[in-house]
């Protein structure tokens, strides 16, 4: 088996992965980056979410100085923790308030250009490579330093003894195993958007960071929260904000039947429901917009969408989002003329706000894991537009220099028969010499579809035991009825095997979760419920399964008038 040693191991190809690839080699470590396909190459496999080619614009959040009128510091850190309702840890954010405005710096000082000084934003065009940029410019800066650069390299588990992470093993897209030994790993895997049939994430993004950070025995929290919110879904996904209206939505179904107004509760007009929507893109029920989101979902899967799985939107004459002309451009790329055409949309997962635990240097409780970008957790309930981007910086630039320190004095040595066997081998074998019929790609749609019925928008008890019901399903067809035709079959069973893994976490927490809080909305127990939920949700894995507990995060911190937001609009 091929075998590779260094320092630091950095597992991913995205915006976390660059930064704390860097910052590992300034700390003077040697540097491996490990990626599935392609490193930094927009809309290939191994293209994460940093590199998506699919958007119009990008931000990260900026803060401005202490005691004046823009994002001030202060004020910024209070927005990030009353937007998470009492379940973002209050000290990162602070971190991330503090240390966001060096991370913009770095960028610059790496070549980055932002469209305005302010904001930080990034017009998504082709001379600008689009979303691409951060990877792009951080690629440049790496191919100076030195790192071994790993493409077509599937990091399938990683390798701890005695609560120590040693390395990771994977297998190529051509089905070769591979060892990597290292003082420390960095995971930097993205979050798990295809785990859902409408996503904005790129192939390759399954989660792969969290199910194994699991199995190495690190927490995972706030799994039950992630960010989603409105896009097309035909001819390309873009997001739609609709920040001002002058008057209610007109949205219709297939049919041409105007239907919002049947989901909403009694008393609960139209007018008001489209006024609470432009304050926010995101799902939420921190008000009652979570009704308009229902209906556009509940409407497709009651089969009443179009053929894309949308309802239309008819938004000639209205005001749209932030920076229209952009939008207007982007869609006019693809041959949508908005004072013309009516928009087919629909509900789509954007982020994953849980992640793995990790402390304010990215560490987990696993010594020599890191872990940041979108597989740390730090977000809550609800989060802040521009953070996730910004916090991939600052988290990945923190994880990476501590990783380096942690390197420095571990003891690195090879895999024992065993160890070979239990982290890898076995499970390859057991793979390759399954007689059945169901190769693992062949799963994919269905479990995306089921997921995205089930479990983003809303759930209820009856939701969530048909996802659980599905997940199942497919492992037993995994366990059971496997063929692995080709030598790509096998990376695609283990992230078959990993969205599984990580769809019975978020079931399982949105399942012990018995209210509803920002993204989380439970349909059979509508209401927030403070008294017993202001807290989060822990997850690891013992002999026995997964093992949930409350655990709060914040709990020196005491929360006034949680819920209440100075900025508007938000997300
Ligand atoms: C359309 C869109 C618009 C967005 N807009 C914004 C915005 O304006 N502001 C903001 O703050 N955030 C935004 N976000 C969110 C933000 O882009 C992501 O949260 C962030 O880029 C995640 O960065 P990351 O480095 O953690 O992961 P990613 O960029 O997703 O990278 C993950 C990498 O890990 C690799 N990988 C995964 N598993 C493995 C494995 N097992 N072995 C090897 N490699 C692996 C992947 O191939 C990929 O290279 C947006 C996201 C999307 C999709």
């Amino acid at each position: 088996m091929k075998t590779y040693e260094t320092d630091v191991l950095v597992i991913g190809g995205g915006g976390a992965a660059t930064a704390s690839t860097i910052a590992a080699h300034d700390a003077g470590a040697r540097t491996m980056l490990a990626v599935k396909g392609r490193f930094g190459v927009p809309g290939v496999r191994g293209a994460g979410a940093t590199s998506n080619p699919k958007a119009d614009f990008w931000t990260i959040r900026t803060v401005g100085p202490k005691g004046g009128w823009f994002n001030p510091p202060d004020e910024t850190w209070q927005d990030m923790c009353q937007i998470g309702l009492g379940t973002a840890d209050a000290k990162l954010c602070r971190i991330f308030v503090d240390e966001v405005s060096d991370a913009i710096k770095r960028l610059r000082g790496m070549g980055m250009r932002f469209q305005s000084k302010m904001l930080a934003t990034m017009p998504a065009t082709k001379e600008s490579l689009g979303t691409n940029n951060i990877v792009q410019i951080q690629k440049a800066v790496i191919e100076g330093t030195g790192t071994e650069v790993l493409e077509h390299a599937n990091v399938t588990d990683l390798v701890v003894d005695g609560g120590r992470c040693l390395g990771a093993v994977g297998v190529t897209d051509f089905g070769e195993p591979f060892f990597v030994r290292a003082g420390a790993v960095v995971l930097a895997t993205g979050g798990v958007g295809q785990l859902f049939q409408y996503s904005f994430n790129p192939p390759g993004n399954t989660g792969d960071g969290y199910a194994m950070a699991l199995r190495a025995g690190a927490d995972l929290f706030n799994m039950e929260f992630m960010q989603q919110g409105i896009a097309t879904t035909w001819p390309t996904q873009a997001m739609v904000m609709l920040y001002e209206m002058p008057e209610p939505y007109r949205m219709f179904n297939r049919h041409g039947k105007h239907f919002i107004e049947d989901y909403l509760p009694a008393g609960l007009t139209l007018q008001e429901v489209s006024n609470l929507k432009a304050w926010h893109w995101p799902v939420s029920c921190r008000d009652a917009a979570i009704h308009l989101d229902r209906a556009i979902h509940g409407e497709a899967v009651a089969g009443r969408g179009t053929d894309h799985d949308a309802i239309f939107l008819d938004l000639s004459g209205a005001r749209r989002g932030f920076q229209p002309e952009v939008f207007e451009e982007y869609m006019a790329s693809v041959g949508i003329d908005l004072g013309r055409d009516l928009l087919q949309i629909q509900v789509h997962h954007h982020t994953s706000n849980g992640g793995v635990r990790i402390d304010e240097h990215a560490h987990s409780k696993v010594v020599g894991l890191f872990a940041c970008g979108e597989t740390a957790g730090w977000q809550g309930a609800d989060r802040l537009g521009g953070t996730m981007l910004g916090g991939s910086q600052v988290f990945g630039w923190r994880a990476g220099t501590k990783a380096a320190e942690v390197a420095r004095d571990r003891p690195q040595r090879d895999l024992t028969p065993d160890e070979l066997d239990r982290f890898l081998m076995g499970d390859v074998r057991r793979a390759q010499e399954s007689r059945g019929q169901t190769r693992p790609g062949d799963l994919l749609a269905p479990l995306q579809r089921d997921m995205w019925r089930n479990l983003l928008v809303e759930r209820d008890a009856e939701q969530l035991a048909a996802a659980r019901a599905c997940i199942e399903r497919q492992r037993a067809a995994l366990a059971g009825d496997l063929r692995i035709a080709e030598p790509f079959d096998l990376a695609l069973y283990y992230e078959q095997r990993n969205l599984l893994d990580v769809a019975e976490v978020i079931v399982a927490a949105a399942e012990m979760r018995t209210e509803s809080r920002g993204s989380h909305y439970r349909s059979d127990y509508p209401e927030r419920n403070d008294a017993e939920w202001m807290t989060n949700i822990f997850v690891s894995r013992d002999e026995k399964g997964l093992a949930l507990r409350k655990q709060w995060v914040n709990a020196e911190v005491g929360f006034e008038d949680i819920g209440k937001i100075r900025i508007l609009p938000w997300g």
